[in-house]
């Protein structure tokens, strides 16, 4: 019997296959190919462009990672904005924050959105129902950069800075989401896998490093971006977010009642500690 694979083509010198035990859809959208298969460890996988964007296996490790460290370590987070997310596994965990009074998100493939919420129940949940969710279905860049509003928190769950990504990941981007956040604010942006990808990571540092009085990376390893830890930048001009003790963190953890399968407070403060080859690549 024949057996499939998705091939991932994203690194010039190293393949990843993911064996498809089911093809449940496989279409271009207006902006890129959208294939959703199961895959026996994995579960449903989504790709985008041949690219592994989410698997139900693994999605909890990456979404509360960029959802619950920013968000506690801020401590006041009530407006958020996500920009990209499309398969709702972010706003779903976004949500989970009581104290979250809107959740703004920005994504530029409504065939991202309509197929996630058929196909991808057990990531996104309800998250598209939630009436504190506003869905804008637009450029992200452009809308960074045309807003009004103001934010306490900014994820960017975007695809690699290929096609439609690729402007999330230039300074005029990075000043835009700065210029939206409202005084104390904190951007958190998916960085690629160092070991892998360092451009992507030194690029934006070095952006945010010009434009915030705090800006690092923090790690967590993804079992399906391979390559090692992935880093998640991050950017602020209050230096205390970043000074928050554990028992401070597990304070506000216990208080919102969220229950996590990857993200503890002792994690949070661990996933800041950069070995020395990443600390390298931060200009
Ligand atoms: N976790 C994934 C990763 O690390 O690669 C990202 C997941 S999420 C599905 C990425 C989303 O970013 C996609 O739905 C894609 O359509 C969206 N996106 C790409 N470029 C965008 C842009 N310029 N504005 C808004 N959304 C964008």
């Amino acid at each position: 019997m024949m057996v499939d694979w998705s091939e991932e083509t994203l690194h010039d010198d190293l393949r990843i296959k993911i064996r498809i035990d089911r093809l449940l859809f496989d279409s271009k959208t207006e902006h890129q190919r959208l294939m959703l298969f199961e895959s026996g460890t994995f579960g449903r996988v989504l790709t985008l462009d041949g690219v592994v964007q989410t698997t139900e296996s693994d999605e909890f490790i990456y979404h509360e990672m960029m959802a619950h460290l920013p968000i506690l370590a801020h401590g006041n987070a009530k407006r958020v904005l996500i920009i990209g997310g499309g398969d709702g596994g972010m706003a779903e965990e976004v949500l989970k924050h009581t104290a979250v009074e809107s959740v703004t998100m920005v994504e530029i493939d409504a065939g991202v959105v309509e197929f996630s919420k058929k196909y991808l129940p057990a990531i996104c949940k309800g998250a598209f129902d939630d009436p504190r969710l506003s869905l804008v279905i637009a450029d992200g860049a452009r809308f960074a950069a045309e807003t009004d509003e103001r934010f306490d928190v900014a994820i960017i769950d975007s695809t690699d800075p290929i096609g439609p990504a690729e402007v999330l990941f230039t300074d005029a981007f990075y000043g835009s989401v700065k210029r939206c956040l409202s005084e104390g604010g904190l951007v958190a942006t998916q960085n690629g896998v160092p070991f892998l990808q360092s451009d992507e990571l030194t690029s934006t540092l070095a952006a945010f490093r010009k434009l915030f009085r705090d800006a690092t990376c923090y790690l967590a390893t993804v079992p399906t971006y391979v390559g090692g830890p992935m880093a998640f930048g991050w950017g602020t001009d209050d230096e205390t977010l970043r000074q928050l003790s554990e028992a401070k963190l597990a304070e506000r953890f216990k208080a919102s009642g969220i229950e996590t399968r990857y993200y503890t407070p002792a994690v949070h403060r661990a996933a800041f500690a950069l070995p020395p080859y990443i600390e390298d690549m931060i200009p």
